[in-house]
């Protein structure tokens, strides 16, 4: 008998689970991975955390384009 390592219920696993497979744990909604067979051993998959990684990449290149505008500031020509 498998656990959630998240909320520790008991999961239902298939029979003919292999390496890598994922399953999912129905009391917290969580995604797992079969890091192992034999013994089972499972890990939290959490697929989330890139989306925030590249908002924050977005917002950096938006301050670059604001000081290309601040070099055009030439007045020596109307002697
Ligand atoms: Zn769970």
């Amino acid at each position: 008998m498998a656990r959630c390592p998240e909320c520790n219920s008991k999961l239902v696993i298939p029979s003919d689970l292999e390496r890598w497979d994922r399953v999912f744990c129905e009391a917290c909604g969580i995604e797992l991975e079969v890091v192992d067979v034999n013994p089972l051993e499972l890990e939290a998959v959490y697929d989330f955390e890139d989306d925030d990684n590249a908002l924050d990449e977005l917002e950096e290149d938006e301050d670059d384009l604001e000081w290309d505008e601040e070099e055009d500031e030439e007045e020596d020509e109307e002697w």
